[in-house]
């Protein structure tokens, strides 16, 4: 990161790429850390919020210029002073934006041991993004077969699983993205019941929402916060319930431009339950969803739409700020070559 970004779009020339870090490619004597070479890495929402010169999560160290940022990745352990890891093995979870990490806490890190499946997936779909999709479902909303759910940003990382795992529970199933291409795919690809694009709406949503939901929404799983959040408020039944995921939205306005939600007295009138969550909180759910979801992927119920660029990392910052305009299609990810 070369500064730090408040209120405005990151742009390309916020961060900077240099082949002039060297790492040695030793541990040091006695390090209980481990070496690790990157192969995927993850393009996420969050990052952009870690270059704000507040630290706005408490689960993430916000990034300091001049320094390297950080995200999820999976990688290949080269050697190891962890008794749990060794030379060889996979691992996934929070690297550097690096060829090369020496990562100090590999207890963060967590050993791939499904590899009958894309590696790349635990960089989505067996990753950060599945777990909050999971958790954010199943733990926040606490759905049942036939309620009704609409979802924010699903053709994305997190949305598009929210969608197909609440198509498998027997609810029906909205989403909103920013594209036709996309809503065609969550409609033709994902099994979404409807889909529609949120731009071409532009102040109708209230009412785009009412001819989806005549009866209202039982479960809204919320990635972009703002004027979408609030016309859903309008358009939820009683004892509904909200899963702030994240507001992107709003990642990238100061105070002034916000948003503000004017509807939130609806929280109140019919008895909504609106909950946030981090997704760090429940990393100890990890191996109940790879039992959950590693034999739908198996048997083909779930697909994972993934946006795969190869190359250096000169690429990944126009990667990055691409998540703010739309530019990816599903789970953004580089795919680091090797020379
Ligand atoms: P995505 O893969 O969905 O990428 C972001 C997408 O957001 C873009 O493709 C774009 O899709 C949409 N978007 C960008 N700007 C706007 C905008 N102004 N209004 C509406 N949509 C916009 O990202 P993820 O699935 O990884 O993340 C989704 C959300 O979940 C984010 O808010 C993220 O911060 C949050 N998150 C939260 C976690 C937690 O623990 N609480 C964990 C992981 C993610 P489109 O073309 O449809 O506009």
């Amino acid at each position: 990161l070369k500064n730090h970004v408040v209120d405005r779009f990151p742009k390309e020339d916020d961060m900077h790429v240099t082949s002039e870090a060297t790492i040695k490619l030793k541990l040091p004597h006695g390090h209980t850390g481990v070496l690790v070479k990157n192969l995927y890495l993850s393009c996420d929402p969050v990052q952009r919020l870690l270059m704000h010169n507040k630290q706005l999560i408490l689960q993430y160290p916000n990034y300091t210029p001049a320094s390297p940022l950080s995200g999820y990745g999976v990688s290949k352990v080269l050697e190891s002073g962890h008794p749990e890891l060794k030379e060889g093995d996979l691992v996934w979870g929070f690297t550097r934006w690096e060829e090369y990490s020496l990562i100090d806490r590999p207890e963060s890190l967590i050993k791939i041991r499904h590899t009958d499946v894309p590696l790349s997936y635990y960089a989505g779909i067996l990753g950060m993004a599945g777990l909050s999709a999971y958790v954010g479902f199943y733990e926040i909303c606490n759905p049942k077969k036939g309620e009704k759910v609409f979802i924010s940003a699903a053709s994305g990382a997190v949305g598009q699983l929210v969608g197909q795992f609440a198509k498998l529970l027997g609810c029906y199933v909205v989403g909103s993205a920013g594209s036709k291409e996309k809503v065609d795919l969550l409609k033709e690809k994902l099994g979404f019941d409807e889909a529609f694009n949120y731009k071409e709406e532009g102040d109708e949503l209230e009412a785009t929402l009412k001819r989806y939901f005549p009866q209202g929404i039982d479960i809204y799983f919320d990635n972009v916060g703002g004027k979408t959040l609030d016309a859903v408020l309008v358009n939820m039944r009683d004892h509904g319930r909200i899963a702030a995921c994240g507001m992107i939205s709003q990642y990238n306005v100061g105070v002034e431009e916000s948003e503000g939600v004017q509807n939130l007295m609806q929280v109140v009138l019919k008895r909504i339950t609106l909950k946030g969550f981090n997704v760090n909180d429940y990393i100890h759910l990890y191996e109940d969803y790879l039992d959950y979801v590693l034999p739908y992927i198996r048997q083909g119920k779930i697909v994972y739409m993934q946006d795969i660029a190869q190359g250096h990392l000169d690429a990944a910052p126009s990667l990055l700020i691409g998540l703010f305009s739309g530019r990816n299609l599903g789970k953004q990810l580089l795919l680091w070559f090797s020379d």
